[in-house]
C-alpha cells in the first residue's frame, strides 16, 4: 500500500483542477483495502474513492482527508463471462471482450476511466450501458468493514445512476466486477450517429470488433482525448421528460428522442441553441463538436469552472426553461 501526502487533485483528475488531497492511498491488492480503511478510521478522516478521475472534479481548497485509488488490475474472459478488477482500465475490458467475439460492451469502447467506476454512474454510450450486462460486483462495505457481493438488481440502475452514486454514495469500494456477455453481435437499428457512420463508410461487418473500431473512430473525431485536453467528458446530463412534458416540448419544436430509456432532449442541443457552441467562458471551452463537453483550456481554478457552469445553466434555463444537471462528481468530504 502506497501512501502519499499533499497530492494536488489536479494531477488525479482529467479536468486537471483542484488543490491538495491530505493523503492519497493506492490500493494494489485486496489486503491494502482493509489497511487503507484502518488508516482512515485511526486518523478519523473523511475519505473519497477514486478511479481514473475522468468523472470527478477537485475543489481549489483540495480535500482534507484520504483519497483511496483503486489500482488493482486484471481482466479474465471465461466463456461468456468477463471478470475485471476495479482498477483495470475500462477500455482494456472492452478490448478483451471484443477479442473473444462477445457482444454487450463494444459500444462502450474508449470511455476513459476504470472498470470499478463503470457501474457507479451506469456508463453508457451508443445505445449500450453497463446495467444491461453487469452480473455482480465484489465490494468492500466501508460501513461494516466487510467484503461482499452485490447483484446487478441490488444496484438499482437507471440513467447515469445506481445506488453507488445516490443513496449509498461512498459506502462501497468496488473491488471487481463480473459481466455476462453473449456471443454474436449488436442488432440494428443502432444509435443514430453509428448508423450515419455505417452509411457514410459502407460498413457491413457489425461484429464486436468492427463496432469497437467504428465507435472509436466516431469518438476520436468528436470527443477530446483526455491526454491532450483537460475535460470530464459530458459535463451535463441529458434532460429526461415524462410523456406530457415531452408533448409540450415537441409542440415548441424541440427535438425529443423517444428511446427505450424514456423521452430525452440532448442537453448538447440546448447548449448549442442557447448560442454557446465553441464559446470560451472563464477558460472553459464549450466543445465545437459536442457541446455537452466542456474543455479546460485555461481555467485557473475550480471557481472559474463554477462560473462557466452557472453561465451555461442560466443561458439554457432562460431560453428553454430546463435546469441542466451536472454529471461529474465533486471530491468533497461526505
Ligand atoms: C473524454 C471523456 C469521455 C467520456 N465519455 C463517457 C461516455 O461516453 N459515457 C459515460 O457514461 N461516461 C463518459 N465519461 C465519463 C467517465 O469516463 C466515466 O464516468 C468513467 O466511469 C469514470 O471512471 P473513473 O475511473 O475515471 O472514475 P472517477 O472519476 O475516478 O470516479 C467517478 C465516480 O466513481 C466513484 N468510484 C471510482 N472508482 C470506484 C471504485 N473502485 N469503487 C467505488 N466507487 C468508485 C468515485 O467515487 C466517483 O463517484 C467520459 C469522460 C471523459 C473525460
Amino acid at each position: 500500500m502506497k501512501i502519499r501526502e499533499n497530492v494536488p487533485l489536479a494531477t488525479l483528475t482529467t479536468m486537471r483542477l483542484g488543490g491538495p488531497a491530505r493523503f492519497v492511498i493506492e490500493i494494489e491488492e485486496p489486503d491494502d483495502i482493509v489497511e487503507a480503511f484502518d488508516f482512515v478510521h485511526d486518523k478519523n478522516l473523511p475519505f473519497f474513492i477514486l478511479g481514473g478521475g475522468a468523472n470527478t472534479l477537485g475543489h481549489d481548497e483540495g480535500f482534507p482527508g484520504v483519497v483511496i485509488i483503486n489500482k488493482m488490475r486484471g481482466v479474465r474472459v471465461d466463456g461468456d463471462k468477463v471478470n475485471a478488477m476495479g482498477g483495470e482500465e475500462w477500455d482494456k475490458v472492452v478490448e478483451k471482450a471484443c477479442e473473444a467475439n462477445l457482444t454487450g460492451i463494444e459500444a462502450l469502447s474508449k470511455i476513459p476511466g476504470t472498470a470499478g467506476a463503470a457501474p457507479v454512474q451506469n456508463i453508457g454510450a451508443y445505445g449500450q450501458d453497463i446495467s444491461q450486462v453487469l452480473e455482480s460486483v465484489e465490494v468492500y462495505d466501508t460501513l461494516i468493514d466487510e467484503f461482499k457481493t452485490l447483484k446487478a438488481e441490488d444496484l438499482k440502475f437507471s440513467y447515469r445512476k445506481s445506488i453507488l452514486n445516490s443513496e449509498e454514495a461512498g459506502r462501497y469500494f468496488v473491488v471487481a466486477l463480473t459481466l455476462k456477455l453473449k456471443e454474436g453481435q449488436m442488432e440494428r437499428p443502432f444509435y443514430n450517429s453509428l448508423e450515419r457512420y455505417i452509411e457514410a463508410n459502407n460498413e457491413t461487418d457489425f461484429s464486436p470488433k468492427a463496432i469497437r473500431r467504428m465507435v472509436s473512430a466516431i469518438r476520436a473525431d468528436k470527443l477530446p482525448d483526455p491526454k491532450e485536453h483537460a475535460s470530464s467528458g459530458s459535463f451535463f446530463k441529458n434532460v429526461y421528460l415524462n410523456d406530457d412534458e415531452a408533448k409540450e416540448a415537441e409542440a415548441k419544436g424541440l427535438p425529443v428522442y423517444h428511446g427505450k430509456d424514456g423521452n430525452k432532449i440532448n442537453s448538447g442541443w440546448l447548449i448549442e441553441h442557447a448560442g454557446l457552441l465553441g464559446k470560451t467562458l472563464h477558460g472553459m471551452r464549450v466543445n465545437e463538436k459536442a457541446a455537452l463537453v466542456l474543455i479546460n483550456d485555461s481555467a485557473k481554478s475550480y471557481a472559474d469552472l463554477a462560473a462557466a457552469r452557472q453561465e451555461i445553466i442560466d443561458a439554457v434555463y432562460e431560453k428553454y426553461g430546463y435546469k441542466l444537471e451536472q454529471e461529474p462528481v465533486e471530491i468533497v468530504a461526505a
